[in-house]
């Protein structure tokens, strides 16, 4: 191994915890070149290049680790100038996912449906299959679908079929992009410059799992549970901050500023653009194993718990921060969960906490709402303030003219 490899272990933030993922997360090495061809690996000719082999940008990684280990967390914005490694790291990270449960039905009919709903809940011909106990689903890779800027609201919510309706005389919806996210990961790049109409429709069917689309007489519904991910470059327009608030975690994504960790990753690049297959092959078993790794964290999740002394902090810290949001403590609490659940614990304390309060809590602040609120409190302060004046004018003028008279004096009298 060159000397010039940096030591990526050491440039971990103390914060950080040593965990099995993080470990993996870290390994600059993973040199084990393995003697298995690389289809057996499910390593495609389009393979992206490998989430391991991202140099430095430890905050980026995590942050997308914990949206994929606990999409409760709210996917990740990653805000920072172009050529940094955003969009790169977000394609590679498919290749560290198992593969998940699709239908095999144009209707998207699964077992969960059968489950809940009897063979009400499938079209017939699944509930056909179902009851002969053939499949209904298969096991495929997870994808990464990238919105196009262009893309319109019908194209993303879906719609009725022009084409069918054209050539065959008969209406049909089709699903959207959205629908065709469902369990894998929604890409926007420059969320920023996504029109307002578009960008409302995303975010509500990512917090809702679910939506629906009504063309006339026709209905459809359908799931949308995926892990929203989206990047923008500031220097191209601003978000709103409604939009802003609706991503779990934030991460500001800055160029290596350390020359050896540039010199790697000019390597990295270089090795992969020249001989792309040989690349993914070194790095196969270390993907492997992190994709294990991701799915024992899916597993341990549910049962992660947080400490007292982690909820207790994790408030603390949004009340001192001045953060309005709820949306704020829901994220850091579920990515310190996340964050327990890699590092294969069961319960999440306040390191955890630590960890992840930066990107769950940052950008949630806004100084336009301070003011407001600090404002208000004058407003409200004066009118208490008039009230107090108005009630000693009207009541207590009266009541000490009173005082002298007959109800208070005898029983002073009388006591003592
Ligand atoms: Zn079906």
């Amino acid at each position: 191994m060159s000397d010039l490899l940096p030591d990526l272990e050491s440039r971990v933030p103390e914060d950080y915890l040593p965990s099995a993922l993080l470990r993996i997360l870290n390994k600059s090495g993973a040199r084990a070149v393995l003697s298995a061809p690389p289809q057996d690996l499910g390593l495609a000719e389009s393979m992206p290049f490998p989430f391991l082999a991202l140099v430095g940008q430890m905050e980026m990684r995590i942050a997308l680790l914990l949206s994929v280990i606990n999409p409760a967390v709210g996917g990740v914005l990653l805000i920072g100038p172009r050529g940094t490694g955003k969009t790169t790291a977000v394609r590679s990270l498919t290749g560290i996912l198992p593969d998940i449960e699709v239908s095999t039905c144009p209707e998207g009919c699964l077992p969960e449906d059968f489950a809940r709903e009897g063979a009400a809940g499938v079209c017939p011909e699944c509930a056909e299959k179902l009851a002969k106990g053939i499949p209904i689903t298969r096991l495929e890779p997870v994808r990464l679908i990238e919105l196009p800027l262009n893309a319109r609201l019908e194209d993303v919510v879906g719609g009725i079929n022009e084409r069918i309706a054209v050539q065959q005389n008969r209406i049909r919806l089709e699903r959207g992009i959205l629908a065709r996210a469902d369990q894998n990961l929604l890409y926007i790049d420059e969320v920023n410059l996504l029109e307002d109409s578009i960008a409302d429709a995303i975010l509500d069917a990512s917090a809702a799992g679910n939506y629906t689309v009504r063309r006339g007489a026709m209905v459809g519904t359908y799931r949308s549970r995926f892990v929203l991910i989206g990047s923008m470059n500031p220097e191209e327009g601003n978000l709103r901050p409604q939009i802003m608030d609706r991503f779990g975690l934030r991460v500001a994504v800055r160029g290596l500023m350390d020359s050896s960790e540039r010199l790697e990753v000019y390597r990295r690049v270089r090795a992969y653009r020249t001989n792309s297959r040989a690349f993914l092959r070194e790095w196969a078993s270390a993907l492997v194993e992190a994709r294990e790794e991701v799915s024992l964290a899916r597993e341990l999740l549910p049962e992660v718990t947080l400490t007292d002394e982690a909820l207790a902090l994790g408030l603390q810290l949004i009340q001192r921060l001045d953060i309005d949001s709820h949306r704020a403590e829901y994220a850091m609490f579920e990515a310190a969960r996340a964050y327990a659940a890699a590092d294969g614990r069961g319960r999440a304390d306040v390191r955890d906490i630590r960890a992840v309060a930066p990107m769950a809590l940052r950008q949630r602040r806004s100084a336009f709402m301070v003011e407001f609120f600090r404002q208000q409190q004058q407003e409200d302060d004066a009118i208490r303030e008039q009230i107090d004046a108005i009630t000693a004018e009207t009541l207590l003028a009266p009541s000490a003219s009173s005082a002298g008279s007959a109800s208070g004096t005898p029983n002073v009298h009388a006591s003592s």
